[in-house]
């Protein structure tokens, strides 16, 4: 069958749609001499390796495989959440895999209110902490830069949308899976690689911040896999010039970034300034558009462009196949999209949000959890030939930020109306919204062009972007409390057509 197949685990509800086509994934042979190889070298844990083998068996096998897969993870999920997890055992009940979708989907707020209610109390024992451990743990996350709890589970923030702090744990056994599974998905070659150049030089062009996931898993890796790969992460984002210096002398073998820093890196390629040949380039964390894929393909033609769709809450939930697809991991993570009343989206159109259940988690187990991006999974097949279904992500829906207002009650900034706002100050192409601390929100404003370096921007048109600011939350009656904190970041995207505002948050 060529079209889409669904999954129904409930009367009529949309859980999980497979492509089906069971055409097996290549680079077998090459798959098992490179595990042979792995367990060989002793230098990758071995739930590492199991998770890759029967990663790649169950892509060989086909669909039957995947789908008995997911319902056993799934099974076990909910039963041991229902056991040994407070927050998860009123929510599930007696439930059994049929009544999945009437498990009442759970949101951030409710999640954060007392962390160690939603951890796993059997573990915390095994481990020899407590609950009151555990809440401290979190409480203290901030003053300092511990991030593994225990040695077995790593805290990491998720980029705050709510203005309450996201706070979520990954044990070290779940990190590896959600590697391997990643790993045996992007195909033999980058392992190959890996072989060959060995050291594997692997450039990262992120803002540091070691309270994120992705900060955290590569310094983690940057050590404990010196051997194999060298892992540099360039931090240096304010200063073009000397970034495309240092990526030069560095002339990685795989190049990763977040999609509007892979735009600037593509036009410096373009320009003939960046030298670097990358053969493998992946991206994530914001929405990568078919143009966004174009640009960077026409800049670095011999690489490999891959984009992911994880989140802190859920990883991995997607990658992009070779026709730039993304394909939905069907056999780690569930995607119900969802309208605003929070009933099953038709296939083939964009939900209001998505509620997420990962089959990896045990520790923190995340079972329909909201996320505000805005889904569609396709009803049709992809061409390369991968039985997993096609999704297409449009970022964040119109979230909604705490606010005490002048009247002393509680109110919200909503994320559209800040848009609006910044939409009518002509300087500003591109800003992103935090909100780690609520009545805080933190600014953090694009310099574009050429000429203009970040002191001279801020000179010129600081005054006017505070005051527009100050009166649209004048106008919003909250003032009195709501402040706002800038920061400005220079990019290059002269070149680059003007685009839409854009809210990454
Ligand atoms: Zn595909």
């Amino acid at each position: 069958m060529a079209g889409g197949q669904i999954s129904h685990l409930s009367n009529g509800t949309t859980l999980v749609s497979f492509c089906v086509n069971d055409k097996p994934n290549e680079h077998t042979f090459a798959g098992c001499f490179l595990r042979l190889l792995l367990v060989f070298f002793n230098q990758i844990e071995m739930t590492v390796v199991r998770t890759f083998l029967s990663t790649r068996w169950r892509d060989r096998v086909g669909m039957d495989a995947i789908r008995r897969h997911q319902q056993r993870q799934l099974r076990d999920l909910l039963k041991h959440a229902q056991a040994s997890v407070p927050i998860q055992q009123e929510r599930i009940q007696s439930t059994k895999l049929l009544d999945f979708t009437d498990i009442p989907p759970i949101g951030k707020l409710n999640m954060m209110a007392k962390i160690s209610d939603g951890v796993d109390h059997d573990m915390l024992s095994r481990l020899g902490s407590s609950a009151e451990e555990l809440d401290a743990f979190c409480d203290g996350f901030y003053e300092r830069d511990a991030y593994w709890f225990c040695n077995h589970a790593m805290l990491a923030e998720s980029t705050g949308t709510s203005g309450t702090k996201g706070l979520f744990f990954r044990s070290r056994s779940e990190l590896e899976q959600s590697a391997a599974i990643g790993m045996a998905r992007s195909g033999s070659r980058p392992l190959l690689r890996i072989l060959k150049h060995r050291p594997l030089r692997r450039a990262i062009v992120l803002m540091r911040n070691s309270r994120y996931a992705t900060w955290q898993g590569l310094n983690d890796a940057s050590h404990k896999y010196a051997r194999f790969v060298d892992i540099r992460i360039f931090g240096n984002l304010d200063d073009p010039e000397r970034l495309v210096h240092d990526l030069n002398a560095f002339d990685p073998h795989h190049l990763g970034s977040v999609p509007m820093y892979l735009q600037f890196l593509s036009q410096y390629k373009l320009q003939g300034k960046l030298k670097i040949n990358p053969q493998t380039i992946l991206t994530g964390g914001s929405t990568f558009t078919p143009a966004d894929f174009a640009l960077v393909k026409s800049a670095f033609p011999g690489a490999r462009v891959t984009n992911r769709y994880a989140s802190t809450e859920c990883s991995p939930m997607a990658t992009s196949c070779s026709l730039g697809q993304l394909h939905l991991f069907s056999d780690a993570a569930l995607l119900e999209p969802v309208g605003e009343d929070e009933e099953a989206t038709p296939l083939d159109e964009f939900s209001h949000h998505i509620l997420i259940t990962s089959l990896l988690r045990r520790f923190q187990p995340i079972i329909r959890y909201r996320l505000m991006d805005e889904v569609k999974i396709s009803s049709q097949a992809c061409g390369c030939g991968s039985p997993f279904p096609v999704i297409e992500v449009r970022g964040r829906s119109n979230p909604e930020f705490p606010a005490t207002m002048n009247s002393g009650d509680e109110g919200v900034v909503r994320a559209i109306d800040l848009q609006k706002c910044m939409s009518s100050l002509p300087m500003i192409r591109q800003f992103q919204v935090n909100c780690h601390t609520k009545n805080q929100l933190d600014m953090l404003i694009f310099v574009h062009g050429n000429d203009l370096d970040v002191a001279a921007f801020r000179q010129r048109h600081q005054e006017e972007i505070s005051q527009k600011f100050s009166e649209f939350l004048r106008e919003k009656k909250c003032d009195q409390y709501v402040e706002l904190h800038y920061e400005y970041l220079k990019v290059d995207l002269s070149k680059q057509k003007r685009q839409a505002f854009n809210l990454h948050i």
